[in-house]
Protein backbone atom coordinates (compact mmCIF):
# COMPACT_ATOMS: atom_id res chain seq x y z
CA UNK A 1 0.00 0.00 0.00
CA UNK A 2 1.40 3.29 -0.79
CA UNK A 3 2.44 5.44 2.84
CA UNK A 4 1.06 9.02 3.02
CA UNK A 5 4.27 10.51 2.35
CA UNK A 6 5.36 13.73 4.86
CA UNK A 7 8.69 13.59 4.35
CA UNK A 8 10.49 16.84 4.47
CA UNK A 9 12.25 16.07 1.25
CA UNK A 10 13.68 14.38 -0.78
CA UNK A 11 9.77 13.43 -0.65
CA UNK A 12 6.78 12.28 -2.45
CA UNK A 13 6.36 12.98 -6.11
CA UNK A 14 3.26 12.36 -8.22
CA UNK A 15 2.97 8.57 -8.67
CA UNK A 16 2.69 8.86 -12.67
CA UNK A 17 6.21 10.50 -12.33
CA UNK A 18 7.65 7.48 -10.61
CA UNK A 19 5.93 5.14 -13.41
CA UNK A 20 7.63 6.95 -15.83
CA UNK A 21 10.64 7.42 -14.74
CA UNK A 22 10.85 3.91 -14.18
CA UNK A 23 10.32 3.31 -17.82
CA UNK A 24 13.04 5.62 -19.05
CA UNK A 25 15.38 3.32 -17.03
CA UNK A 26 14.24 0.38 -18.72
CA UNK A 27 14.13 2.01 -21.83
CA UNK A 28 14.31 5.79 -22.77
CA UNK A 29 12.15 7.30 -25.16
CA UNK A 30 11.80 3.63 -27.05
CA UNK A 31 15.72 4.11 -28.16
CA UNK A 32 16.87 0.42 -26.76
CA UNK A 33 19.15 2.33 -23.88
CA UNK A 34 18.40 3.44 -20.52
CA UNK A 35 18.46 7.21 -20.06
CA UNK A 36 21.44 5.95 -17.19
CA UNK A 37 23.27 4.91 -20.32
CA UNK A 38 23.59 7.32 -22.61
CA UNK A 39 25.72 10.38 -22.92
CA UNK A 40 24.44 13.46 -21.71
CA UNK A 41 25.91 14.65 -25.22
CA UNK A 42 23.29 12.47 -27.13
CA UNK A 43 20.03 14.57 -28.71
CA UNK A 44 18.15 13.02 -26.60
CA UNK A 45 19.43 14.30 -23.59
CA UNK A 46 20.53 17.40 -24.70
CA UNK A 47 16.16 17.98 -25.06
CA UNK A 48 15.82 16.73 -22.16
CA UNK A 49 18.09 19.74 -20.92
CA UNK A 50 16.51 22.44 -23.15
CA UNK A 51 12.85 21.67 -21.92
CA UNK A 52 13.72 21.20 -18.53
CA UNK A 53 15.51 24.68 -18.61
CA UNK A 54 12.66 26.15 -20.76
CA UNK A 55 9.83 25.02 -18.91
CA UNK A 56 11.12 26.56 -15.27
CA UNK A 57 10.92 29.47 -16.41
CA UNK A 58 7.50 28.88 -18.45
CA UNK A 59 6.56 27.95 -14.95
CA UNK A 60 7.26 31.25 -13.14
CA UNK A 61 6.28 33.43 -15.84
CA UNK A 62 9.58 34.37 -16.60
CA UNK A 63 9.92 33.94 -20.08
CA UNK A 64 11.74 36.57 -22.39
CA UNK A 65 12.57 38.80 -19.36
CA UNK A 66 16.84 38.26 -19.16
CA UNK A 67 16.61 35.35 -17.20
CA UNK A 68 18.27 31.75 -17.61
CA UNK A 69 17.69 28.56 -16.02
CA UNK A 70 20.56 26.13 -14.57
CA UNK A 71 20.22 22.95 -13.45
CA UNK A 72 23.65 22.76 -11.05
CA UNK A 73 24.91 20.38 -8.44
CA UNK A 74 26.39 21.01 -5.09
CA UNK A 75 22.45 21.30 -3.56
CA UNK A 76 21.28 24.31 -2.65
CA UNK A 77 24.08 24.55 0.32
CA UNK A 78 26.91 25.38 -3.06
CA UNK A 79 24.43 28.09 -3.76
CA UNK A 80 24.76 29.64 -0.55
CA UNK A 81 28.55 30.39 -1.57
CA UNK A 82 28.44 30.75 -5.76
CA UNK A 83 26.14 32.86 -4.77
CA UNK A 84 28.32 35.12 -3.06
CA UNK A 85 31.56 34.40 -5.29
CA UNK A 86 29.44 36.03 -7.81
CA UNK A 87 27.70 38.44 -6.77
CA UNK A 88 29.03 40.25 -3.31
CA UNK A 89 31.47 42.62 -3.90
CA UNK A 90 31.98 44.44 -0.38
CA UNK A 91 28.48 43.75 1.63
CA UNK A 92 25.36 41.93 1.27
CA UNK A 93 22.11 42.55 3.24
CA UNK A 94 21.04 38.91 4.62
CA UNK A 95 17.41 38.19 6.43
CA UNK A 96 18.12 35.44 9.19
CA UNK A 97 14.72 33.19 9.01
CA UNK A 98 16.25 29.83 10.41
CA UNK A 99 19.09 27.12 9.76
CA UNK A 100 18.99 27.33 6.43
CA UNK A 101 19.57 31.32 6.33
CA UNK A 102 21.97 30.79 8.86
CA UNK A 103 24.20 28.64 6.58
CA UNK A 104 23.95 31.09 3.74
CA UNK A 105 24.80 33.89 5.98
CA UNK A 106 28.34 31.84 7.05
CA UNK A 107 29.45 31.22 3.30
CA UNK A 108 28.69 34.66 2.34
CA UNK A 109 31.05 36.13 5.28
CA UNK A 110 34.08 34.08 3.18
CA UNK A 111 33.60 36.52 0.39
CA UNK A 112 32.47 40.30 2.13
CA UNK A 113 30.79 41.84 5.02
CA UNK A 114 27.54 40.46 6.07
CA UNK A 115 24.33 42.61 7.20
CA UNK A 116 21.75 40.84 8.80
CA UNK A 117 19.00 43.17 8.43
CA UNK A 118 16.90 41.05 11.00
CA UNK A 119 16.53 38.03 12.73
CA UNK A 120 13.88 35.63 14.32
CA UNK A 121 16.58 33.55 16.22
CA UNK A 122 15.28 35.33 19.10
CA UNK A 123 12.16 33.45 19.27
CA UNK A 124 13.38 30.06 18.05
CA UNK A 125 12.61 30.96 14.09
CA UNK A 126 8.64 30.98 14.86
CA UNK A 127 7.96 34.08 13.25
CA UNK A 128 9.03 35.84 10.01
CA UNK A 129 10.43 39.38 10.71
CA UNK A 130 8.90 42.92 8.74
CA UNK A 131 9.54 46.54 8.96
CA UNK A 132 13.65 45.37 8.10
CA UNK A 133 15.45 48.13 6.77
CA UNK A 134 17.53 47.27 3.66
CA UNK A 135 20.90 49.51 3.47
CA UNK A 136 21.54 51.18 -0.14
CA UNK A 137 25.64 50.20 -0.28
CA UNK A 138 24.41 46.34 -0.39
CA UNK A 139 25.22 44.88 -3.13
CA UNK A 140 22.22 42.51 -2.79
CA UNK A 141 19.74 40.83 -0.67
CA UNK A 142 19.39 37.49 0.65
CA UNK A 143 16.32 35.65 1.71
CA UNK A 144 14.85 32.03 2.16
CA UNK A 145 11.25 31.99 1.23
CA UNK A 146 9.87 29.04 3.08
CA UNK A 147 11.65 27.69 5.97
CA UNK A 148 11.46 23.75 6.47
CA UNK A 149 12.25 23.18 9.90
CA UNK A 150 10.04 25.44 11.06
CA UNK A 151 7.35 25.86 9.32
CA UNK A 152 7.41 29.28 8.16
CA UNK A 153 6.81 31.42 5.14
CA UNK A 154 7.29 34.55 3.72
CA UNK A 155 4.12 36.18 2.27
CA UNK A 156 5.76 39.07 0.95
CA UNK A 157 8.68 40.11 -0.03
CA UNK A 158 10.26 43.54 0.45
CA UNK A 159 10.99 46.09 -2.32
CA UNK A 160 14.83 47.25 -3.13
CA UNK A 161 16.46 48.78 -5.98
CA UNK A 162 19.20 45.87 -5.19
CA UNK A 163 19.05 42.26 -6.45
CA UNK A 164 16.68 39.92 -4.55
CA UNK A 165 17.60 36.74 -4.30
CA UNK A 166 15.52 34.06 -2.88
CA UNK A 167 16.39 30.30 -1.64
CA UNK A 168 12.76 28.85 -2.24
CA UNK A 169 14.22 25.28 -1.92
CA UNK A 170 10.91 24.08 -0.11
CA UNK A 171 7.99 26.81 -1.91
CA UNK A 172 9.36 26.69 -5.61
CA UNK A 173 6.39 26.02 -7.68
CA UNK A 174 4.04 25.80 -4.82
CA UNK A 175 2.12 29.30 -5.20
CA UNK A 176 1.92 32.23 -7.29
CA UNK A 177 4.23 35.27 -7.19
CA UNK A 178 5.40 37.73 -9.49
CA UNK A 179 8.75 35.81 -9.53
CA UNK A 180 10.02 38.83 -11.98
CA UNK A 181 10.86 40.47 -8.13
CA UNK A 182 13.62 38.37 -8.11
CA UNK A 183 17.02 38.31 -9.17
CA UNK A 184 18.00 35.16 -8.49
CA UNK A 185 16.33 32.09 -7.53
CA UNK A 186 17.40 28.84 -6.43
CA UNK A 187 15.91 25.69 -5.31
CA UNK A 188 17.39 22.11 -4.62
CA UNK A 189 15.65 20.30 -6.77
CA UNK A 190 14.04 17.54 -3.79
CA UNK A 191 10.97 19.05 -2.39
CA UNK A 192 8.85 20.32 -5.21
CA UNK A 193 10.51 19.91 -8.30
CA UNK A 194 12.15 16.44 -8.20
CA UNK A 195 14.82 13.75 -6.87
CA UNK A 196 17.61 15.12 -4.75
CA UNK A 197 20.85 15.54 -7.20
CA UNK A 198 20.20 18.92 -9.33
CA UNK A 199 19.45 22.18 -8.00
CA UNK A 200 17.99 24.90 -10.16
CA UNK A 201 19.41 28.21 -10.38
CA UNK A 202 17.63 31.18 -11.87
CA UNK A 203 19.27 34.05 -13.11
CA UNK A 204 18.61 37.84 -14.05
CA UNK A 205 21.83 38.06 -16.50
CA UNK A 206 22.50 41.57 -15.92
CA UNK A 207 23.08 41.17 -12.43
CA UNK A 208 26.71 39.09 -13.65
CA UNK A 209 29.68 40.42 -14.19
CA UNK A 210 30.43 43.20 -11.70
CA UNK A 211 32.30 41.17 -9.10
CA UNK A 212 36.31 42.30 -9.89
CA UNK A 213 38.20 38.57 -8.69
CA UNK A 214 38.54 35.23 -10.54
CA UNK A 215 36.02 32.68 -10.59
CA UNK A 216 36.81 29.22 -10.44
CA UNK A 217 34.90 27.75 -13.78
CA UNK A 218 32.40 25.35 -11.59
CA UNK A 219 31.86 28.56 -9.67
CA UNK A 220 30.94 30.51 -12.22
CA UNK A 221 27.30 31.25 -13.40
CA UNK A 222 28.28 32.77 -16.91
CA UNK A 223 30.25 29.88 -17.86
CA UNK A 224 27.18 27.73 -17.13
CA UNK A 225 25.04 29.86 -18.68
CA UNK A 226 27.32 30.37 -21.81
CA UNK A 227 27.42 25.93 -22.01
CA UNK A 228 23.71 26.03 -21.92
CA UNK A 229 23.80 24.11 -18.34
CA UNK A 230 26.45 21.70 -19.81
CA UNK A 231 29.78 22.74 -18.88
CA UNK A 232 30.37 19.19 -16.96
CA UNK A 233 28.25 16.30 -16.81
CA UNK A 234 24.78 17.13 -15.54
CA UNK A 235 22.95 15.27 -13.22
CA UNK A 236 21.00 13.08 -16.24
CA UNK A 237 19.13 11.25 -14.21
CA UNK A 238 17.75 14.02 -11.80
CA UNK A 239 17.24 16.46 -14.43
CA UNK A 240 15.03 13.85 -16.18
CA UNK A 241 12.58 13.21 -13.53
CA UNK A 242 12.55 16.85 -12.22
CA UNK A 243 11.55 17.86 -15.84
CA UNK A 244 8.47 14.94 -15.52
CA UNK A 245 7.70 16.39 -12.48
CA UNK A 246 7.54 20.08 -14.76
CA UNK A 247 5.48 18.67 -17.07
CA UNK A 248 2.73 17.05 -14.69
CA UNK A 249 2.80 20.50 -12.39
CA UNK A 250 1.80 21.96 -16.31
CA UNK A 251 -0.48 19.68 -17.70
CA UNK A 252 -2.17 19.82 -14.10
CA UNK A 253 -3.00 23.47 -14.82
CA UNK A 254 0.51 25.13 -13.23
CA UNK A 255 1.13 26.97 -10.48
CA UNK A 256 -2.06 28.50 -10.13
CA UNK A 257 -4.14 25.35 -9.80
CA UNK A 258 -1.67 23.65 -7.65
CA UNK A 259 -1.58 26.67 -5.76
CA UNK A 260 -5.19 26.37 -4.41
CA UNK A 261 -4.89 22.55 -3.87
CA UNK A 262 -1.95 23.44 -1.45
CA UNK A 263 -4.08 25.87 0.22
CA UNK A 264 -6.99 23.88 0.97
CA UNK A 265 -4.52 20.92 2.36
CA UNK A 266 -2.91 23.69 4.83
CA UNK A 267 -6.12 25.22 5.33
CA UNK A 268 -7.24 21.46 6.33
CA UNK A 269 -4.29 20.54 8.55
CA UNK A 270 -4.40 23.33 10.26
CA UNK A 271 -7.85 24.03 11.56
CA UNK A 272 -7.56 20.29 13.31
CA UNK A 273 -4.37 21.55 14.78
CA UNK A 274 -6.43 25.05 15.77
CA UNK A 275 -9.92 23.36 17.12
CA UNK A 276 -8.09 20.15 18.48
CA UNK A 277 -6.82 20.96 22.09
CA UNK A 278 -4.42 18.27 22.28
CA UNK A 279 -2.22 19.66 19.44
CA UNK A 280 -0.43 23.28 19.56
CA UNK A 281 1.00 25.10 16.18
CA UNK A 282 4.79 25.94 16.89
CA UNK A 283 4.64 28.87 13.79
CA UNK A 284 3.19 32.24 14.38
CA UNK A 285 -0.76 31.92 12.84
CA UNK A 286 0.38 34.79 10.47
CA UNK A 287 3.61 33.14 9.01
CA UNK A 288 2.32 29.51 8.56
CA UNK A 289 3.89 27.58 5.93
CA UNK A 290 1.60 26.11 3.83
CA UNK A 291 4.18 23.60 2.75
CA UNK A 292 5.39 22.67 6.21
CA UNK A 293 3.05 22.61 9.08
CA UNK A 294 4.82 22.00 12.22
CA UNK A 295 2.66 21.61 15.56
CA UNK A 296 3.34 19.77 19.02
CA UNK A 297 1.33 17.75 21.71
CA UNK A 298 0.10 19.65 24.53
CA UNK A 299 0.94 16.49 26.92
CA UNK A 300 3.82 14.68 25.79
CA UNK A 301 2.51 11.20 27.74
CA UNK A 302 0.23 11.03 24.11
CA UNK A 303 2.94 10.76 22.40
CA UNK A 304 3.68 7.14 22.02
CA UNK A 305 -0.08 6.85 21.32
CA UNK A 306 -0.31 9.21 18.61
CA UNK A 307 2.70 7.70 16.77
CA UNK A 308 0.85 4.45 16.90
CA UNK A 309 -2.03 5.76 15.61
CA UNK A 310 -0.28 7.42 12.59
CA UNK A 311 2.23 4.66 11.55
CA UNK A 312 -0.89 2.18 11.83
CA UNK A 313 -2.55 4.62 8.94
CA UNK A 314 0.14 4.42 6.90
CA UNK A 315 1.55 7.63 7.20
CA UNK A 316 5.68 8.17 6.92
CA UNK A 317 7.70 11.20 7.83
CA UNK A 318 5.75 13.52 10.24
CA UNK A 319 8.31 13.91 12.73
CA UNK A 320 9.75 17.30 13.39
CA UNK A 321 13.01 18.41 12.54
CA UNK A 322 15.67 17.21 15.38
CA UNK A 323 16.86 20.87 16.24
CA UNK A 324 12.57 21.81 16.61
CA UNK A 325 11.20 18.24 18.32
CA UNK A 326 7.35 17.93 17.67
CA UNK A 327 5.86 17.20 14.36
CA UNK A 328 6.25 18.53 10.89
CA UNK A 329 3.87 17.65 8.47
CA UNK A 330 5.48 18.35 5.00
CA UNK A 331 2.43 18.82 2.17
CA UNK A 332 4.33 19.48 -0.88
CA UNK A 333 2.64 19.69 -4.55
CA UNK A 334 2.53 16.12 -4.76
CA UNK A 335 0.47 15.26 -1.43
CA UNK A 336 -3.08 14.41 -2.19
CA UNK A 337 -5.35 16.02 -0.54
CA UNK A 338 -6.90 12.82 0.62
CA UNK A 339 -3.11 12.17 2.67
CA UNK A 340 -4.07 15.22 4.74
CA UNK A 341 -7.49 14.12 5.60
CA UNK A 342 -6.02 10.59 6.80
CA UNK A 343 -3.94 12.49 9.78
CA UNK A 344 -6.41 14.93 10.84
CA UNK A 345 -8.51 11.85 11.16
CA UNK A 346 -5.94 10.48 13.19
CA UNK A 347 -5.73 13.34 15.25
CA UNK A 348 -9.54 13.39 15.87
CA UNK A 349 -9.39 9.85 16.59
CA UNK A 350 -6.32 10.74 19.18
CA UNK A 351 -8.44 13.46 21.01
CA UNK A 352 -11.59 10.94 21.22
CA UNK A 353 -9.49 8.26 23.18
CA UNK A 354 -7.56 10.76 25.41
N1 LIG B 1 17.46 25.74 1.84
C1 LIG B 1 16.31 25.23 2.30
C2 LIG B 1 15.14 26.14 2.52
C3 LIG B 1 16.21 23.86 2.58
O1 LIG B 1 15.06 23.34 3.03
C4 LIG B 1 17.33 23.03 2.38
C5 LIG B 1 17.27 21.57 2.68
N2 LIG B 1 16.71 20.83 1.69
C6 LIG B 1 18.51 23.61 1.89
C7 LIG B 1 18.54 24.97 1.62
C8 LIG B 1 19.75 22.80 1.63
O2 LIG B 1 19.55 22.07 0.48
P1 LIG B 1 20.61 21.00 -0.05
O3 LIG B 1 20.53 19.84 0.87
O4 LIG B 1 20.12 20.72 -1.44
O5 LIG B 1 21.95 21.62 -0.04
Amino acid sequence: MKKHNYSAGPCILPQEVFREASQAILDFNDSGLSILEISHRSKDFVDVMEEARNLSLELLGLEGKGYKALFLQGGASMQFLMIAYNLLKDKAAYLNTGAWSTKAIKEAKFFGDVTEVASSADKDFKYIPKGYFIPSDVDYFHCTSNNTIYGTQMKEFPRTPKPVICDMSSDIFSRELDFSQFDLIYAGAQKNMGPAGTTLVVIKEDILGYVERSIPSMMDYRIHINKASMYNTPAVYAVYVSLLTMRWLKNNGGIKAIEEKNEKKANLLYSEIDINPLFEGYANKEDRSVMNATFTLVNDDLKETFDELWKEAGINGLNGHRSVGGYRASMYNALPLESVQVLVDVMSELERKA
